[in-house]
C-alpha cells in the first residue's frame, strides 16, 4: 500500500477490551485498554490560533482529545470534570500546557446548581474571554426495563447531557463575540436508540434538536452551533455501567468498519466545527460513527 494511505480499519487497534468495572464516572488512566486521547498522535496546524475554549467532561475520553487538540492547535483550553476525575484531568492539564497554552482546571459538578451558573464566566474570567463551548459531558447508565429505570436517574441524565446545555450555552452566548462556535456531543442513539439506555438516547435526540434551533437562534449573530454524533467510542463511560459487561469485549464490532473507534478519532471534528474552516456550516450534526447510515 502507499506509504501516503491509511487504511481506516487498522488505523487504529480493533479493541476487545476485557470485562471490567469502574463507578461512575471512572477514570481513563484506570482502563484497560487506554482509551487513545491523542497524546502520542495528534499534531496541530494553527488552526485555533488565540481562541478560548471549555470542554466540559473534558478530563477523560472524547473531551480529553477534544482539549489536547484544541491546545495543539493554538488555543488556550479550560476543562471542566467531576473532582472525582482530578487524577485525568492532571493529565489534560499537563498536555494543554506542553503544547504552550494556558489551562484552566475547572472542578464541580454540573448537578449543582451554582456550579452550573458560574463555571462558564469562571472559564471566561480564567481564560480573558471565550469563544468556543464544548458541551460534552454525559451520563450513560443501563437498566434493564422502564419499570427499573428511576425518575432520579432519568431526571440527572437529562440535566447532564442535554438541560446543562441551555444553562452553560446561555452564559457563553454573554461573551461570545461573531467568530465563536458552541460545539455539542450527541451520539448515533439519537437515531438508533438502545432499549436498555432509554434516557440517554432521549437526551441525545434532543441534542441535536436543541442545536438546529439555536444555531438558528444566534446565526445573524455570528455565532454558529454545531454537534458531532459519535458512535461507539472507546472510553470509560461504556466501562462505569454504561454498557453490560458482556458487551465490552465485542463493543464496536457490529460497525461497518468492524471496531470501535478511539477519543483521538472524534477531535478532529471537533476541531472542525470551532475552526473558521466551517464557517459556512451551522446547525449540522457531523457523524463520526464507523459508518452506522443516520438520517
Ligand atoms: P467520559 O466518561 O470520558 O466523559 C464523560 C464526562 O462527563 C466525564 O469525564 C465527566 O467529567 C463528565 N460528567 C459526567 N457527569 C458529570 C456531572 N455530574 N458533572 C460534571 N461533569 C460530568 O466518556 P466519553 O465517552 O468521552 O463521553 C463524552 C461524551 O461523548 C458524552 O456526552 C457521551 O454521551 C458522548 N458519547 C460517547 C460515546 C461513546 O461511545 N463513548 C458515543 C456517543 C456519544
Ligand atoms: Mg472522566
Amino acid at each position: 500500500m502507499s506509504e501516503f494511505l491509511q487504511n481506516p480499519v487498522t488505523q487504529f487497534p480493533k479493541v476487545s477490551p476485557p470485562e471490567q468495572d469502574q463507578p461512575e464516572p471512572g477514570l481513563d488512566v484506570k482502563t484497560d485498554p487506554v482509551p487513545d486521547i491523542g497524546l502520542d498522535s495528534y499534531r496541530g496546524r494553527e488552526r485555533l490560533v488565540g481562541r478560548k475554549a471549555l470542554v466540559t467532561g473534558g478530563d477523560s475520553g472524547i473531551g480529553a482529545a477534544v482539549a489536547i487538540a484544541y491546545a495543539r492547535e493554538g488555543a488556550d483550553v479550560a476543562i471542566a470534570y467531576l473532582p472525582a476525575e482530578e487524577e485525568d484531568a492532571r493529565r489534560v492539564v499537563a498536555a494543554i500546557e506542553e503544547a504552550g497554552r494556558h489551562a484552566v482546571a475547572l472542578p464541580g459538578d454540573l448537578l449543582d446548581r451554582s456550579y452550573r451558573e458560574s463555571v462558564v464566566d469562571t472559564a471566561a474570567e480564567r481564560l480573558g474571554g471565550l469563544d468556543i463551548l464544548v458541551n460534552n459531558a454525559g451520563k450513560q447508565l443501563i437498566s434493564e426495563s422502564l419499570e427499573e429505570l428511576t425518575d432520579e436517574q432519568v431526571e440527572q441524565t437529562f440535566q447532564i447531557n442535554i438541560l446543562s446545555m441551555f444553562t452553560l450555552s446561555r452564559a457563553a452566548l454573554r461573551h461570545m463575540r461573531p467568530g465563536s462556535a458552541i460545539v455539542n456531543t450527541t451520539s448515533v442513539q439519537a437515531y438508533e436508540p438502545n432499549p436498555m439506555i432509554l434516557d440517554y438516547a432521549a437526551t441525545k435526540a434532543a441534542i441535536n434538536n436543541f442545536t438546529k434551533g439555536l444555531a438558528q437562534q444566534v446565526g445573524e449573530r455570528g455565532i454558529r452551533v454545531n454537534a458531532v454524533a459519535p458512535g461507539p467510542v472507546w472510553t470509560v463511560l461504556q466501562v462505569s455501567d454504561g454498557q453490560p459487561k458482556d458487551k465490552l469485549p465485542v463493543f464496536g464490532h457490529n460497525t461497518p468498519l468492524g471496531r470501535a473507534g478511539q477519543p483521538a478519532e472524534m477531535a478532529p471534528a471537533y476541531v472542525f466545527l470551532a475552526s473558521a474552516e466551517s464557517s459556512y456550516v451551522t446547525g449540522d450534526t457531523l457523524n463520526a460513527n464507523g459508518g452506522t447510515p443516520t438520517p
